[in-house]
C-alpha cells in the first residue's frame, strides 16, 4: 500500500445529530463534552430554513433538516417536506452515496433512534439509490416494543438513545468506520412534552455525556491508531419562541441551530458568519476526499467550512431582462465563471445545458448578465470558483 493511500485510509467522519436544541438554550447550559471537543475545532451558530420568504425556504421540522444535512441541500430540491417523508428526490444525492459509490471498499454506518433514516433517507436498498448499501446499521427499537415497552414519558427513547450512542461508541473503537453518522431523540422529545425548562435542560445534559462517550471513542482512534477524524455535532431546528413546545415555522428561534466540531482548518465562513446545515455535507466530503462530479456540485446549496473558498454569500435579481448577481470574495486571485440554465432537468434525472454567460475576477464582487433573449420564468445561476460553488434559482 503507498502512503498516499494509507494517509487517505486515515481519514474518517463521524457526523451526529440531536434533535431541536435551539442555539439560544445549548448557550446556557454546561456541556463539558461538547466544550472539549468544540476547543479542538470551534462552536458556531447556525441556521436551518433555507433563504427565508424565498424558492428556498425550509421547514424547521425533524427529517426535512436531516436530509438537508445529508444532501447539503434545501426541500426545494430534497423534496422531504415533513416526517413523513413521502416522495424524497433521489437525484440529490446523500454523503453516503458519493462516499459509497467512489470508495466502495471503505466502511460506512448509521447509528439511530428512528428507524426511517437509514430506509427512507439514506434509502438503503432502493432502486433509486441504486441499492445503496450501508456497510452497518444499528437502529430500529422503537418499534421493539417488548424490550423498549412505550411510556408516557419518553423515557424508552433515552433508552433507546443510550443503546445506540454505546453501540456507536465500541463500533468507533472497534471498527474505525470510514463514515458514520449518529442520530438521537430525546432532547427533542422532552422539549415538545415539557418545554422550555428543567425537564428539556436535563435532557441536553445526558446529550452532552453521551457526546463525551462518543469522543473518548474517537480520541482513542486518534491516539491508538493515528487516524484522522473530523466530528461534527449539529440539531435539526430551533424551538418555538413562548414556549419551546414547537416547532416547523421561520422564526428566529426555529431557524436559529448550532454546530460544534473539532475540524481543524476552518475557514472565515465558519469563524465570522452563520453558516446553513446544507454546509456540513460539503466539509465531509472535502475532509473524506469525495470527488463529486460537476453537475452535482452545481446543485449542492452548501459550501465547505474547512480549507479555502473562492466566493460566499450570494444573491441574484432580475429586473428588465437583467440580473443582477452579487457575492462576497474570498480568494483575492481567482476568477469566478458565471453559468446559467432555464431548465431544471436535473431534478429528473436528466442534464441541464448550461451557457457561460461571463467569467470576470472574483474580486469583483458583483455582475449583471443580459438574459432578454432567453426563456423567462426560470433561472438557475452558478457561480463557479476555483474552491467552490455557489447556486441560486430566480424563479418567476
Ligand atoms: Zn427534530
Amino acid at each position: 500500500m503507498s502512503l498516499c493511500r494509507g494517509q487517505s485510509d486515515k481519514r474518517k467522519a463521524l457526523f451526529v445529530i440531536v434533535d431541536g436544541i435551539s442555539a439560544d438554550v445549548i448557550e446556557k447550559i454546561a456541556k463539558p463534552n461538547l466544550d472539549a471537543i468544540a476547543r479542538e475545532g470551534g462552536y458556531v451558530r447556525a441556521y436551518v430554513g433555507g433563504q427565508k420568504g424565498t424558492y428556498s425556504q425550509t421547514p424547521t421540522i425533524s427529517a426535512v433538516g436531516y436530509n438537508s444535512l445529508l444532501t447539503g441541500t434545501w426541500v426545494n430540491k430534497h423534496n422531504v417536506w415533513d416526517n413523513d417523508i413521502k416522495d424524497p428526490n433521489y437525484q440529490y444525492w446523500t454523503i453516503f452515496r458519493f462516499f459509497e459509490s467512489q470508495y466502495p471498499q471503505k466502511k460506512t454506518a448509521v447509528f439511530s433512534t428512528w428507524l426511517d433514516n437509514r430506509t427512507k433517507l439514506v434509502g438503503e436498498g432502493l432502486p433509486a439509490t441504486g441499492h445503496l448499501r450501508l456497510d452497518y446499521s444499528f437502529d430500529g427499537f422503537e418499534l421493539d416494543t417488548l424490550h423498549f415497552p412505550h411510556d408516557k414519558d419518553k423515557l424508552y427513547i433515552h433508552q433507546i438513545d443510550e443503546k445506540v450512542v454505546n453501540e456507536a461508541a465500541a463500533y468507533i473503537r472497534q471498527e474505525s468506520p470510514d463514515l458514520s453518522w449518529v442520530y438521537l431523540e430525546y432532547t427533542d422529545d422532552m422539549g415538545h412534552r415539557y418545554g422550555d425548562g428543567e425537564r428539556f435542560h436535563a435532557a441536553i445534559r445526558m446529550m452532552d455525556d453521551q457526546m463525551g462517550r462518543l469522543w473518548k471513542a474517537v480520541q482513542y482512534r486518534q491516539k491508538t491508531f493515528g487516524e484522522d477524524w473530523q466530528v461534527f455535532i449539529t440539531t435539526d431546528h430551533g424551538r418555538s419562541a413562548d414556549t419551546g413546545k414547537n416547532h416547523g415555522g421561520q422564526s428566529e428561534r426555529e431557524r436559529s441551530t448550532w454546530m460544534v466540531t473539532n475540524a481543524k482548518n476552518l475557514n472565515p465562513y465558519f469563524r465570522h458568519s452563520t453558516p446553513g446545515i446544507v454546509d456540513i455535507m460539503p466539509t465531509l466530503a472535502r475532509h473524506l476526499q469525495v470527488s463529486i462530479p460537476k453537475e452535482q456540485t452545481f446543485e449542492i446549496d452548501g459550501i465547505p467550512l474547512t480549507g479555502k473558498l473562492s466566493l460566499t454569500h450570494p444573491t441574484a435579481k432580475k429586473e428588465a431582462g437583467k440580473i443582477a448577481l452579487s457575492w462576497k470574495a474570498a480568494d483575492p486571485e481567482g476568477h469566478v465563471k458565471i453559468w446559467l440554465t432555464t431548465t431544471n432537468h436535473f431534478e429528473e434525472g436528466q442534464r441541464d445545458r448550461y451557457l457561460l454567460m461571463d467569467e470576470l475576477p472574483v474580486k469583483a464582487e458583483k455582475a449583471v448578465i443580459d438574459v432578454s433573449k432567453l426563456p423567462t420564468g426560470f433561472y438557475k445561476i452558478v457561480l463557479e470558483g476555483r474552491y467552490n460553488t455557489l447556486s441560486r434559482w430566480i424563479v418567476e
